[in-house]
């Protein structure tokens, strides 16, 4: 089968194509023919090596396909299933093995492309609201990099569940964009004083929580966006990792609550692994979740799809036809 191969951290030129065997599937796996993988910023984290993986690695972090075989001791799937999947490592490639548990079946009414490209991202828009911090009606929040791929699905998210949204893009177009998923206020945070229109939006009090994906460049900026005993989720690094900082900070800026989450550890079991996928796949099947599909590359093209995303050239999904 054809899969990418990171032999070597570094820049977009590492990722290789190879001809590897198709893995078999041992106990409690399934065998998955991929038909689409989604692209994530995490991706080029471990391309990079801010995050760390054993050598050589195929990397992406979801896919959709059907499954082709299954080891022993599996319930889960049974071939011929069409399942998608986020958190597990090796969807820019043909085939994969994944744990069955990690496996959720697509509906009928949705197309695979549409399962892989909400799984991550809208998994974590989903736990972002829901548990880091639910969400009440009538709070407000702050959403970076609002027309991105996470950004888009937070804002859809949050507004369902009453929030008012203020929302941090790079361009004109991508405000249009971040207003068409709910935005109620957009910041071009760029150009704009970005903490003092937030502050100015909240007449002064503050957000009650902010959305953090962008890192380095926005999160001492985002601590001052906060109300006293405000959440300050940073869950990304696109600009960079968050520098170390002291306690004593989130007591000066207002007795705050500083979290660092990742999506794995909100799917943790079956049981959460299937309220929220079933949330996101169900909600883009019915159309009350939209999906803006940026573009979708060929295996081939793995490199420029993290060229455009890092180059922030995109809005919505980058996807990878494994078979293209
Ligand atoms: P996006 O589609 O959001 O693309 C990244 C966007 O970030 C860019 O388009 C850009 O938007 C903005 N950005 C700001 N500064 C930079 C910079 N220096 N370099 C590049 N982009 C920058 O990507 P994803 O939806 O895949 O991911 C968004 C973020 O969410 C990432 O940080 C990712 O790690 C994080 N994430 C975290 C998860 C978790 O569980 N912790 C799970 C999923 C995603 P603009 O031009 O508007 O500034």
């Amino acid at each position: 089968m054809k899969a990418i191969q990171v032999h070597e951290t570094g820049g977009p030129e590492k990722l290789v194509i190879a001809d590897v065997p198709v893995p078999m599937p041992g106990k409690g796996q399934a065998l998955v023919r991929i038909s689409t993988a989604g692209v994530n910023f995490i991706d080029i984290y471990f391309r990079i090596g801010l995050y760390k993986a054993d050598l050589p690695f195929t990397p992406g972090m979801e896919a959709a396909g059907v499954v082709e075989a299954i080891g022993e001791d599996v319930t889960e799937v049974q071939p011929g299933d069409r399942v998608a999947y986020a958190m597990q490592r090796g969807s820019y490639a043909q085939y994969a093995v994944l744990p069955a548990w990690q496996l959720v079946k697509v509906p009928d009414r949705l197309s695979l492309d549409k399962a892989a490209a909400v799984m991550l991202q809208g998994m974590t828009a989903h736990y972002l609201t829901h548990s880091t911090f639910p969400l009440q009606h009538g709070q407000t929040c702050l959403v970076h990099a609002a027309a991105g791929g996470a950004g888009q699905l937070v804002v859809q998210l949050a507004k369902k569940r009453g929030a008012r949204v203020i929302a941090t893009v790079g361009s004109e177009a991508k405000a249009a964009i971040a207003r068409d998923a709910g935005a109620d206020e957009v910041i071009l945070y760029n150009t704009q004083d970005w903490v003092a229109e937030t502050r100015r939006m909240t007449e002064g009090r503050g957000v009650d929580v902010v959305y953090d994906s962008v890192g380095a460049a926005t999160f001492h900026g985002s601590l001052d966006c906060l109300r006293p005993r405000g959440m300050m989720v940073t869950f990304g690094n696109a600009s960079g990792p968050v520098p170390a900082i002291e306690p004593l900070l989130l007591n000066q800026k207002g007795s705050l609550f500083l979290t660092r989450p990742t999506l794995a550890h909100h799917c943790a079991t079956r049981q959460e692994l299937l309220w929220r996928a079933g949330d996101v796949l169900n909600g883009v099947a019915s159309g009350a979740l939209a999906l803006e599909i940026h573009k979708t590359y060929p295996l081939s093209g793995a490199a420029a799809a993290h060229e455009d995303l890092a180059a922030r050239r995109t809005t919505g999904k980058l996807l990878i036809d494994v078979n293209a």
